[in-house]
């Protein structure tokens, strides 16, 4: 140990090792440095990436090579304010963006922070994340939440931007009919911002069976087997053969590009969310490319905090119900072998921090 160190606060945190040996031990406490502000976090959603980092160590080219924290869906109080930072004060309850742009490049002054790639992203080696009691993020990161908004729901803002910004790459209009491949969270919260967009009709297709009657609950009019179901024959016949005004393909399966590119009108607008396991997406180019399809790729989120946190305070997007499990920092692996193995009708697993604002 350094000199100095003996000192320095400390954390519960949880680390990951190397494949499935997530500990739970004391960190050191960060602190602050000038524009950043030290949270105190309450609650972090376990995302499919984070398992991914779990199960295999690795996702693509981002390997975790030291022990690290991960998480990057939360909510949290501001614990202490670094030197210049203005607008926030301790004890404001809050959700961050876990991606810290570099506010330089040409991609961050063209507006697309989301294409940076200096991009500092909590939770992806090596940046440390957030299944800890305390992070630090540049206080512009910080979107202050409404009196009475749930922790949970401030965790889950982070994957309902994402599906805020594949709805905007859509470019939607009311009543305009959709299609949604795949029922997990991302599936369900583009759908939500679908729905909250216009979307007149909103037809689901998902292999898990409880993830259907799922959807079919919160958002879809329609949930279909892509196993057992002709999905493209059913969801052209429900739309009297003319198919839908836009399709998501939230599932990065072998075959859901083609499924959306199926299911979509002619001239209509097809966007991939989803993210193939094994890095390939082998679209067959007859249908898309004799319908005139446009197709767009989603790379993470970009200004969607504030408008998602008005749908959800004003009711038009109830993120809660996602919240399916909660589970105390302790207890985090079991958490992720819980939505590794889409075990007990999990949709997303909360990891309850602190419930207790700082004293301060
Ligand atoms: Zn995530
Ligand atoms: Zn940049």
């Amino acid at each position: 140990m350094r000199s100095g160190e003996t000192d320095c606060p400390m954390m519960r945190g949880a680390r990951l090792h190397g494949v499935g040996d997530l500990r739970v031990g004391d960190l050191p406490r960060p602190v602050p440095g000038p524009g950043e502000v030290l949270l105190k976090v309450a609650a972090v959603g376990v995302c499919g990436s984070d398992v991914h980092y779990y199960k295999e160590g690795r996702i693509g080219e981002q390997v975790v090579r030291d022990p690290l924290v991960l998480g990057h869906e939360f909510s949290a109080w501001v614990a202490e304010t670094g030197d210049g930072v203005e607008g926030l004060e301790i004890g404001q309850f809050v959700a961050a963006d876990p991606a810290v742009p570099c506010g330089r490049c040409e991609c961050c002054v063209e507006g697309n922070p989301n294409l940076c790639p200096d991009v500092l992203f909590c939770g992806t080696p090596p940046v440390r994340g957030v299944f800890s009691e305390y992070v630090t993020l540049p206080a512009e990161n910080c979107f202050l939440l409404p009196d009475g908004f749930g922790a949970a729901a401030g965790a889950l803002l982070e994957p309902l931007g994402i599906g805020m910004y594949t709805v905007d790459l859509a470019g939607m209009q009311a009543g305009h009919t959709v299609a949604v491949l795949g029922a997990g969270p991302i599936g369900l919260l583009t759908a939500a911002a679908a729905r909250a967009a216009g979307a007149s009709e909103v037809y689901m297709t998902e292999p898990l069976e409880y993830r259907r009657k799922f959807a079919l609950e919160y958002v879809a009019d329609v949930a279909l087997d892509p196993y057992q179901e002709d999905v493209v024959g059913e969801i052209l016949r429900l739309t009297g053969g003319r198919g839908v005004d836009v399709s998501f393909d939230a599932a990065g399966g072998a075959e859901t590009p083609n499924e959306a590119a199926g299911v979509t009108r002619r001239g209509g607008q097809m966007v991939i969310v989803g993210i193939p396991s094994d890095d390939v997406m082998a679209l067959r180019t007859f249908t898309p490319r004799s319908k005139g399809l446009t197709i767009r790729l989603v790379r993470r989120m970009k200004h969607t905090y504030p408008r998602s946190i008005r749908l959800v305070k004003t009711g038009m997007i109830s993120l809660e119900p996602l919240a399916t499990h909660t589970y105390p920092l302790e207890r985090v692996a079991e958490a992720f072998e819980l939505v590794g193995a889409y075990g007990d009708g999990v949709i997303k697993a909360i990891i309850e921090i602190a419930t207790e604002p700082p004293i301060g």
